[in-house]
């Protein structure tokens, strides 16, 4: 049985994320995308909206799970019993990055393996950062989330005009 995670921020998820999860499900038979609570980073939206935006979004896709975790990647992998962590390459900026935290995950367990998938060319620009700061100036997030999602972005920035 090969169950991995992917995890990350999505704050919020985007097509690219999306992509990942599509194409690295079809490649295991469990796949748990696991939203990172992350107290260092100051997020848009709280860890429940994050974890609701995915679940409504993968809903289609029976061998994919929403989970929420704190901590290191490599214990919440352990945790549950996965011995491949899913991470996505867009440019080398990403490589040099994800190169060291992969090296160090397999020193510290060497039962679990890093998984690269690159991104899909149509992808290859899109980040969360780069739908927020969009967002944030009223300009259309279409190409880049589902519609389904593009309320739920824009009124963050909404409210805090208001304030
Ligand atoms: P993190 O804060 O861990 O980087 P993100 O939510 O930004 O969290 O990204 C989670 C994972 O998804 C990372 O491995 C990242 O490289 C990957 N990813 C993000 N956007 C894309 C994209 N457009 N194409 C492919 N992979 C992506």
């Amino acid at each position: 049985m090969k169950r991995a995670i992917y995890p990350g921020s999505f704050d919020p998820v985007t097509f690219g994320h999306l992509d990942m999860i599509g194409r690295s499900a079809k490649m295991v038979d469990e796949l748990v995308v696991a939203v990172l609570v992350n107290s260092a980073k100051n997020p848009l939206f709280s860890i429940e909206e994050r974890v609701k935006m995915l679940e409504e979004m993968t809903d289609h896709l029976p061998n994919v799970s929403i989970r929420s975790f704190e901590g290191l990647t490599i214990d919440y992998a352990r945790s549950i019993g996965a011995n491949i962590i899913v991470r996505g390459l867009r440019a080398v900026t990403d490589f040099e990055y994800e190169l060291q935290i992969a090296q160090t995950n397999r020193i510290v367990n060497p039962d679990i393996d890093t998984m690269f998938l690159t991104t899909s060319l149509e992808y290859a620009y899109l980040s969360s950062t780069i739908v927020k700061e969009i967002a944030s100036y009223g300009g259309d997030i279409s190409k880049f989330v589902p519609q389904k999602l593009m309320g739920r972005i824009y009124e963050k920035y909404e409210k805090n005009r208001c304030v």
